[in-house]
């Protein structure tokens, strides 16, 4: 069957793009190289009945009312809250840091205590450059030195396995500093998890006449006997260049998983871990749909960079080449046969709402 529109990839960017076109009556091919549609969010039950989210773990969040109502026609979400503690020297602390954070790393008394002086001081007796020029200065320039190589160095070599220095700013912009004692890790209106996880609401997105679906599929592999009207590519953006202008860095994680023969392990869907453990955080997945076990499912962490692209790295000589790749996505895009969306074919560090964001207006853009 010849198709209208062709899409590469079925994570989120893919998944919305394929629904919304077969809706205005494309007929709608969509390819993904892994046995399983849904991309990073894909999640499945393991053989104790917990949901496990397999590239790690995915709490949905955003202020965007149109992205939150399109998801809602696919899936109920749950009203799950994101929190998150930071464990080290056999300490539980509150991220991003608060009032609370703060008061229990200097033991302040959190009746007493003017946090907005302690901060003051905290910066003043920091060295940073102002404006800030980095993830480190960011970081300093809002919590101080001490805080920031508490909660932020370590973690930050571990996930990225780059000095702080060679980062942009803006990763550090994604966790917020609080005077309050608000220990949410997100702060937008909308938030929670698929009730029935994440891979229902994409069976549910996906069913539709208009949309075929080839898992286990290359792009660069196919050869398409005809030219399709739009081609949405969602995979790596140097690769569907050849590379041209040099590798763009990725990041990758190895998950290891562990389920023990207790009901929970830690007072948290997520731990930090900003010491000298080889693993970053640890998720314990029942905690996400509150699901009852008397066994309980863990996931650990470990940044490398071999393997899946699953983070893009945000920092000054990838975002040099970026912006030549994305000259030529231009030049494609402005053809109108193309559209380049989501986390890799954009090469930017999206959640979840930005990703399908930013696919819904690149195809009112083209579509009109
Ligand atoms: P992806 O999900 O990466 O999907 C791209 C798909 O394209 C993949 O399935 C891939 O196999 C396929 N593909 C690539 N190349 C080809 C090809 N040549 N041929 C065929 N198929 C191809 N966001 C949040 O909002 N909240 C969170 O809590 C959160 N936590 C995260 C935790 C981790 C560990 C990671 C890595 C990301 C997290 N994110 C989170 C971000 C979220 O995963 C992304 O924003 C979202 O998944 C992006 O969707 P996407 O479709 O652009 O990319
Ligand atoms: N970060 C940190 N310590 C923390 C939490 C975050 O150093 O306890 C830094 C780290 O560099 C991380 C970045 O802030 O990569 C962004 O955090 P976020 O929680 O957004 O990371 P993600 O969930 O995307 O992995």
């Amino acid at each position: 069957m010849l198709h209208d529109v062709i899409v590469i990839g079925a994570g989120f960017s893919g998944c919305t793009a394929a629904r919304i076109l077969a809706e205005k009556g494309k007929k709608v091919l969509l390819l993904e190289k892994r046995n399983h549609t849904g991309g990073n969010c894909f999640d499945f039950k393991n053989e104790t009945g917990i949901t496990i989210q397999k590239y790690g773990p995915h709490i949905f969040h955003t202020n965007n009312t149109e992205v939150w109502e399109f998801l809602n026609r696919f899936s109920l979400f749950n009203d799950y809250t994101h929190k998150v503690l930071s464990f080290q020297s056999g300490n539980f602390y509150t991220v991003p840091i608060n009032k609370k954070t703060i008061c229990d790393y200097f033991r302040l008394d959190i009746n007493n205590v003017n946090i907005t002086e302690v901060l003051k001081n905290e910066i003043e007796q920091s060295f940073f450059n102002d404006p800030p020029e980095n993830f480190e200065d960011q970081v300093i320039s809002q919590v101080g030195k001490n805080l920031y190589e508490a909660f932020f160095k370590n973690y930050t070599l571990k996930q990225w396995g780059k000095d702080p220095k060679n980062l942009s700013a803006d990763i550090a912009k994604r966790v917020p500093v609080r005077d309050n004692i608000d220990d949410r890790y997100f702060s937008d209106i909308y938030q929670g998890i698929p009730a029935e996880g994440f891979t229902n609401l994409f069976i549910k997105m996906l069913d539709h006449p208009n949309i075929d679906i080839l898992l286990n599929t290359d792009y660069f592999d196919l050869k398409l006997p005809y030219t399709p009207e739009l081609t949405i590519y969602t995979g790596e953006l140097d690769l569907f260049f050849d590379y041209k202008y040099g590798k763009l860095e990725y990041r990758s994680l190895d998950f290891k998983y562990e389920t023990l023969n207790a009901e929970f392990f830690q007072p948290a869907a997520v731990v930090n871990y900003p010491g000298r453990e080889s693993w970053t955080r640890i998720t314990e997945y029942k905690q996400f749909l509150d699901e009852k076990s008397d066994k309980t499912t863990l996931c650990y962490e470990y940044p490398t960079n071999s393997g899946e692209p699953y983070y893009v790295i945000i920092n000054e000589e990838n975002l040099k080449k970026r912006n030549l790749y994305m000259q030529e996505v231009k030049k494609l895009e402005d053809q109108g046969n193309f559209i380049f969306a989501g986390r890799l074919a954009e090469y930017k560090y999206y959640n979840i709402d930005q990703a399908v964001e930013s696919v819904i207006l690149k195809l009112y853009q083209s579509i009109k």
